[in-house]
């Protein structure tokens, strides 16, 4: 290899990590060289795979996300469906204790539980924020 190939194959490395743009003087000695031109051509060729190459990636890591995203909505749906349950277990049971003990004879003493309990659950609602913003920051 002449000392010319060799400078000129270093510019080409250089213009093809983006470090030195294709001067007239590298153009012309590519027309003429056929080896430096083979060169050249496998820089290009790499440089084509490594794009063919990051794009598979990006697909894959797009392909990954949405999997990911779709398997979180699946499980939020599921407990969102499971906390629906228990609230409706909980809140037939605590309606049929009710009208058990309206039935027997306490009506009064329930509505003055009621009011009793709609007199205090607003003091209980800021410590219910702070528990679920507690449990978002998990
Ligand atoms: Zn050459």
């Amino acid at each position: 290899m002449s000392l010319e190939h060799k400078k000129i194959q270093k510019d080409l490395l250089d213009v093809y990590y983006g470090e030195k743009s294709m001067t007239e003087e590298i153009r012309r000695h590519l027309n003429t060289c056929s080896e430096c031109t083979e060169y050249w051509n496998e820089l290009e060729l790499i440089k084509k795979n490594m794009t063919l190459f990051d794009t598979d990636i990006e697909i894959d890591e797009r392909i990954i996300g949405r999997a990911f995203r779709k398997s979180s909505i699946i499980m939020e749906r599921r407990k969102n469906i499971k906390d629906l349950l228990v609230f409706a277990v909980i809140s037939s049971l605590i309606l049929s204790v009710l009208g058990l003990i309206i039935y027997m004879g306490y009506g009064k003493r329930i509505i003055m539980a009621q009011i009793i309990i709609m007199v205090c659950v607003p003091l209980l609602v800021p410590f219910m924020i702070r528990q679920r913003l507690m449990e978002e920051e998990q």
